[in-house]
């Protein structure tokens, strides 16, 4: 017999664990539950609406329940939801393969889907790792990575990531990597940077496979900005060594840094792109990494030979979230040049600038494209926290990491959103920094 179906139960959590959460404190808090989705509000079951002030964790480009993105789905959902990509191919993978190619670097002509960023990253290194075997210089072990990188939450990305907040625990089963800081937005000390990185390398070249690079934002260090120029200067230094460049856009791409890639914008030709957050729009989970045709040759020969790639991800090539990527790329690239796209970054730059420069709660600002990192002015261990739990009582949802306040609308927030962003973040820092309790 057919069970009932179930009366409407109120979320109570039991069988919940949350990415990235302390339980104890999620379990005590009344949860939000969304409900649905539209344009960059969220609206939960009772009905109350917040702005999405993450992007859904910095995914969203076009907003929620965008009709394009969903007729795309649907589309695709009406011949077929998925099929796998281990030696077959389907039409909405090897469009969406066309278009990566068409607006990444010239040089990146293949591409290798999987399932999200962490695996986009492992999976240039591992290319990378197999393609110095596979042309005879197996002692090209050693990777370069920047201090406080993220690059994902899986072993080989934890080891070339920097997080200690994040990772520090499972230290003992990384592999080594060597270390170089990051250059201040100014650029003022980038030339001693460099001057590491040479200097590194002067001993390091010949055993080195290749170097890892959040262009221009490292987003989970907290919006940490380098110079714009500097992946150039860091292209030059990967040429001058034979290294590989891994340039992990997982975070800047598709808009989010202002340019659809920085790579593109900055004439940068790397050896691996990594791609996943924004490339869907944040509708379904998909990453990809391309490489260069050079790469790509060295793995071809007779099956017997085994050099081909041993690694791939149940669903790698996903129809609908290819379907949904290519829809959201055809999109942006209409929507990313456009005046009213470009002024209304320029509003969100001045709107931030305007809004938190001399506010007494805020030590320090950095914004580029559509991300903004706010500091805290304030010892106090969960402020950044507490601000969140406000800013949801004026219908906004924000992650803070520790005490800086991460701004990452979707793309397409109007003036008049960027003005309720700002502004109810504004209230919820003056009213957490007042609160004596803390
Ligand atoms: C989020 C992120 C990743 C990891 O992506 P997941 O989909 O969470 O595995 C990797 N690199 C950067 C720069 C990111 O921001």
């Amino acid at each position: 017999m057919l069970s009932q179906p179930q009366t409407f139960r109120p979320y109570d959590g039991s069988a919940a664990w949350h990415p990235f959460t302390q339980m104890q404190e999620f379990l005590e808090t009344p949860p939000i539950v969304i409900k649905r989705g539209e344009g960059c509000w969220l609206e939960d079951q009772g009905g109350k609406r917040y702005l999405d002030g993450t992007a859904s964790i910095w995914t969203n480009t076009l907003g929620h329940a965008h009709p394009e993105l969903d007729h795309a789905l649907r589309e695709q959902l009406d011949a077929i939801a998925h099929s796998t990509y281990l030696g077959v191919t389907h039409e909405a993978g090897a469009r969406l393969e066309q278009t990566l190619a068409r607006i990444s670097p010239a040089n990146l002509t293949r591409v290798f889907f999987s399932d999200n960023g962490s695996t986009a990253v492992e999976v240039a290194l591992k290319l990378s790792f197999q393609y110095w075997q596979l042309v005879g210089q197996p002692q090209r072990t050693r990777v370069l990575a920047m201090e406080e990188a993220y690059h994902g939450d899986t072993f080989g990305t934890m080891s070339v990531g920097g997080s200690h907040l994040f990772h520090e625990r499972f230290h003992h089963w990384f592999f080594p990597v060597d270390r170089f800081p990051r250059p201040a937005e100014d650029g003022l000390d980038m030339d001693s940077v460099l001057e590491h990185l040479r200097a590194t390398l002067d001993r390091t070249a010949g055993q080195t496979a290749a170097l890892l690079l959040e262009p221009w934002i490292q987003g989970a260090a907290g919006m940490a900005l380098q110079p714009k120029a500097f992946v150039q200067e860091i292209e030059k230094i990967c040429r001058k060594y034979n290294i590989h460049l891994i340039l992990d856009e997982v975070f800047t791409g598709f808009g989010r840094a202002g340019p659809m890639l920085v790579c593109q914008d900055m004439n940068v030709e790397p050896d691996f792109l990594c791609l996943a957050k924004g490339m869907t729009a944040g509708y379904i989970p998909m990453a990809a990494t391309l490489a260069s045709e050079e790469i790509f040759d060295a793995f071809l020969g007779e099956y017997l030979e085994y050099k081909h790639f041993f690694h791939g991800h149940t669903f790698a090539g996903n129809p609908l979230a290819a379907a949904v990527a290519h829809r959201n790329i055809q999109i942006l690239e209409s929507l990313i040049p456009s005046e009213d796209h470009q002024k209304r970054l320029q509003y969100f730059g001045d709107k931030i600038e305007n809004t938190f420069s001399e506010h007494p709660g805020v030590s320090a600002i950095r914004q580029r494209g559509f991300t903004c990192a706010l500091d805290l002015n304030t010892e106090a261990s969960r402020a950044g926290h507490q601000v969140a739990l406000h800013a949801r009582n004026h219908g906004l949802l924000l992650r803070p990491i520790a005490n800086t306040l991460l701004l990452v609308p979707p793309l397409i927030i109007s003036t008049e959103e960027i003005d309720y962003l700002c502004e109810n973040t504004a209230n919820a820092i003056s009213q957490t920094l007042s609160n004596s309790t803390l």
